[in-house]
């Protein structure tokens, strides 16, 4: 799956790493990479949720996967996106907070058997620079604002290994761990919060459990003939059909959730 990020990799590839070279800026300057902070009421998986919601929507009712062309400019578009987003905001704001790929990733990381970890938290005790996240003359820190000792789990974390590469007590590693033991409890995350409060992350699980079984089922025989049937019997074009078909299902996804409100989680690393 990793060469779904690679709007990113072509990002840090091509962006910040010539500029650090020829200039030799220290590898926590972030280079082309913008310096404002992303927008605080944003700081949420909201605005992502909103985007994984359209485009399956579009990929449903355009049929996307039947057109090569639609495929070939969503990929620029998502380029696109990716550079403009991270050359004007810092801390990896387009991993964390738009990239309905990246959230993807971040939901199934959860039952993850390995995990990025501090090896000792007696030895991040008695550390004076914290160079897991703010980074030193060699190497930079965590982008996403993942404080090590008080990271748990693998929410926001996208495996770069910058923190790893920074710890100068080598401290960091990729350890073994059980899949899903981090549900089990609900510590205050850094740069997460806690899980109990995040409502956000509660409705993106279940968005992708519903997308899978939404997917699946629209692709069968007798979804597309109900479709039809329907469509000729209300005289409405099948794209509105299937838009309905395809908000009720979110309707009773949201039901389901047991929630009909949701506030805006805070963010503090
Ligand atoms: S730099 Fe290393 S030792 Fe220091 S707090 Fe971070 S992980 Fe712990
Ligand atoms: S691997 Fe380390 S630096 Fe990279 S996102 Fe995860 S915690 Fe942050």
């Amino acid at each position: 799956m990793a060469w779904l990020c690679s709007p990113c990799w072509f990002w840090e590839t091509f962006s910040a790493s010539p500029v650090r070279f020829f200039c030799r800026a220290k590898p926590q300057d972030d280079g082309f990479q913008g310096n404002l902070s992303w927008p605080r009421p944003l700081r949420s998986k909201w605005f992502a949720i909103v985007l994984l919601l359209s485009f399956f929507w579009a990929y449903e009712v355009f049929a996307l996967w039947s057109n090569p062309w639609w495929t070939a400019w969503i990929a620029v578009g998502y380029f696109a996106a990716a550079f403009l987003v991270d050359s004007i905001f810092r801390g990896a704001s387009f991993c964390k907070y738009l990239c309905p790929i990246g959230q993807f990733h971040f939901i199934h990381s959860l039952v993850s058997p390995m995990e990025v970890k501090v090896r000792s938290t007696s030895i991040c005790e008695t550390c004076q620079t914290k160079d897991c996240i703010r980074g030193n003359e060699q190497k930079r820190g965590c982008e996403l604002d993942l404080f090590l000792p008080r990271k748990a789990g693998n929410m926001d974390c996208t495996f770069c290994l910058d923190c790893l590469h920074a710890c100068p007590r080598n401290n960091v590693g990729i350890e073994l761990v059980t899949p899903g033991e981090e549900l089990l409890r609900d510590p205050q995350r850094s740069g997460i919060g806690r899980f109990s409060q995040r409502w956000d992350l509660s409705f993106l699980v279940l968005l992708l459990v519903f997308l899978g079984l939404a997917n699946a089922a629209a692709m069968v025989a007798p979804t597309v003939a109900f479709e039809q049937t329907l469509a000729e019997f209300s005289r409405t074009p099948v794209a509105c059909v299937k838009t309905i078909v395809f908000l009720s299902m979110v309707f009773f996804a949201d039901l389901a959730g047991g929630r009909r409100r949701f506030p805006v989680a805070t963010l503090e690393p």
